[in-house]
């Protein structure tokens, strides 16, 4: 039973190859029983969407058909599926973009993020969030807490993933941390670091905005990589001791290497960026001898709920990542600045249903 105003037709913005974007209109999505119909109110770019924007492709993942971008997104409950208990018409909701099969044994041991069958939003073939409605199963929606905005609430995908760095390194209240990369995943990592109650939280990039953000969200000490030494910084701001835990979030091979050199004793280094390269020296004699942890982090399991809590109680600051703002017709114009204004945008978010005000 669709409600009343949940009209028929709707708007979408397609990427039918690299640079070329263009809006078109489609029917509203059927919903099954256990589907919800979320009107989308919010979605944040990123940099996964501009490379696919860019590129046709991230990794094996190849744009083969026009695909509907976006993933990071939140939304106004419009149609419950017959089976839905937990919604109603009205709800606000983040949503989860990744749907698991739900049967293999990575799906039942909990670690979701790592089956093979996993459906995620503007992956191809899967289309995305850049869509005035989409049909989502009710299990992989999240309701929004009132303290927190449409905006806030698409922040929980990068933040997700901060939050699984810190659950895979195990990072303990008191403890050093450095990150490295202040993109949108460094700057919610700096906000996950915080949450798990690392009292030291060094970053480094060479965009000064970025830097400059990361210390609004809870860093306590910034390196800027183009004005100093990572290392000799690291050094002085630890007295020699070294950091606990190092999140390398930018894919960048030198950023990895000095982050392995950060750390301590028994420190645990987490790999969340993806670098150009598939191999990258690592001093090997180094990891044995400090007994050094290594996780790689892929996306996140069970993160969406308490990643929607513990940003509904932060203290930072989260409104000043919305740096840019459009409606769905200038996705295009989204993209170009996401993909070009490095020193100067932060999170750029497109409205599919109208800008706010
Ligand atoms: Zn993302
Ligand atoms: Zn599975």
């Amino acid at each position: 039973m669709m409600t009343n105003n949940t009209p028929e037709m709707m708007n979408i913005s397609l990427l039918n190859k690299p640079f070329d974007m263009e809006m078109k209109e489609v029917k509203v999505p059927q919903i099954g029983a256990t589907d919800v119909l979320v009107k989308v109110m919010a979605v944040g770019v990123c940099g996964s969407d501009v490379h696919y924007y860019e590129h046709g492709r991230v990794g094996e993942f190849v744009v083969e058909k026009p695909l509907i971008l976006g993933h990071e997104c939140s939304g106004i409950v419009a149609d419950v599926g017959s089976d839905v208990t937990n919604f109603k018409v009205g709800d606000r909701v983040a949503i989860e973009p990744g749907v698991p099969c739900g049967e293999c044994e990575y799906c039942k041991s909990g670690k979701y993020n790592l089956c093979p069958d996993v459906e995620f939003l503007a992956t191809p073939p899967i289309d995305g969030a850049f869509s005035q409605y989409i049909s989502h199963p009710e299990g992989f929606l999240f309701h929004i807490p009132d303290t927190l905005s449409y905006e806030e609430a698409t922040l929980n995908e990068p933040f997700s993933v901060g939050v699984q760095a810190c659950k895979r390194a195990n990072v303990q209240p008191g403890s050093t941390v450095v990150i490295m990369g202040m993109g949108p995943v460094g700057l919610m990592a700096v906000v996950a670091a915080k949450a798990f109650g690392a009292t030291k939280i060094i970053v480094s990039d060479l965009e000064k905005i970025r830097l400059d953000e990361a210390l609004k969200l809870g860093a306590t000490h910034a390196i800027n990589i183009k004005e100093e030494d990572v290392a000799t910084r690291i050094n002085e701001i630890t007295k020699g001791k070294g950091v606990n835990y190092a999140f390398e979030t930018a894919g960048n091979p030198i950023a990895l290497q000095n982050a392995l050199a950060a750390l301590n004793n028994g420190g645990t280094l987490a790999i969340v960026g993806l670098p150009q390269q598939e191999n990258i020296e690592l001093n090997i004699p180094f990891i044995a001898n400090h007994e050094i942890n290594i996780v790689g982090i892929f996306r996140y399991a069970n993160t969406y709920d308490m990643g929607l809590e513990m940003l509904a109680s932060t203290s930072a600051d989260l409104n000043t990542m919305f740096t840019d703002a459009y409606d769905l017709s200038e996705a295009k114009d989204a993209m170009e600045q996401a993909r070009t204004n490095k020193s100067g945008s932060l999170k750029v978010m497109v409205y599919p249903n109208g800008k706010p005000e």
